[in-house]
């Protein structure tokens, strides 16, 4: 979890590599479902396009049709879900599994506006690029020349309504999770590996002690 422009997306695709669980952005399953037109994808855009949360019946739908494919069957990374705490309870009864590890990843909030006002993605493969950091001046992608274009939910008046969400909903994650003893906080500044090796350091020692409990069963 993290605020929206924390590098979620990013550091779970890092994370995707090199421990092998797919990443699943509830985010990304919605935008597809807006792209395809369906349904479910019409109803989200109207909550998207605004900064708001779609409804938790729609999100947990996608969500709960992801998870049972069978590369998820080790484990998954999840990013962007939960987003509230009815969220939070629904995922405990949908997967029984071993208790999730919470990784929160936290920026101020000038450093978030900076950054998502300078996100730009490839319509084509979906990769994302900072337009401050990476002085690209092209529109094209560097890996599949897609145009690259800026999210409607990246438009300064949607960023300030997806931070006042952020604060009223999903914030309220921190002590639930902390409460369980689930709970990391890893600080989101700095380039993309500084932030992927912290969490790389939270992964192996919670992966290590989860095989081990596992292993004595
Ligand atoms: P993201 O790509 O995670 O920043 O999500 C983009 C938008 O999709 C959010 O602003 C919400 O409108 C919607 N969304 C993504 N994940 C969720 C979720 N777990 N619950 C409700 N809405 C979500």
């Amino acid at each position: 979890m993290g605020p929206p422009g924390s590098g979620k997306g990013t550091q779970g695709e890092l994370i995707q590599e090199k421990y092998g669980f797919p990443k699943i952005s509830t985010g990304d399953l919605l935008r597809d479902a807006v792209q395809r037109g369906t349904v479910l994808g019409k109803k989200a855009k109207i909550y998207m396009d605004q900064g708001l949360l779609v409804s938790d019946e729609i999100v947990i739908s996608m969500l709960q049709e992801r998870i049972v494919e069978p590369d998820c069957r080790e484990g998954y990374i999840l990013d962007g879900f939960p987003r509230n705490l009815a969220q939070a309870q629904i995922l405990e009864k949908i997967d029984e599994g071993p208790a999730p590890i919470v990784i929160d990843i936290y920026l101020e909030e000038k450093e978030i506006i900076d950054r998502l006002s300078s996100r730009r993605i490839c319509s084509s493969c979906k990769t994302i690029y900072n337009l401050s950091i990476s002085k690209k001046t092209e529109v094209r992608c560097d890996v599949c020349e897609g145009q690259l274009i800026q999210r409607e939910d990246d438009k300064p008046e949607v960023i300030k309504e997806r931070l006042r969400v952020y604060h009223e909903e999903t914030v309220k994650l921190i002590d639930y999770y902390q409460g369980k003893g689930l709970y990391f906080r890893v600080d989101g500044l700095g380039d993309i590996n500084t932030v992927f090796d912290r969490i790389c350091d939270i992964l192996d020692g919670e992966l290590d002690e989860l095989n081990n409990t596992e292993a004595a069963r």
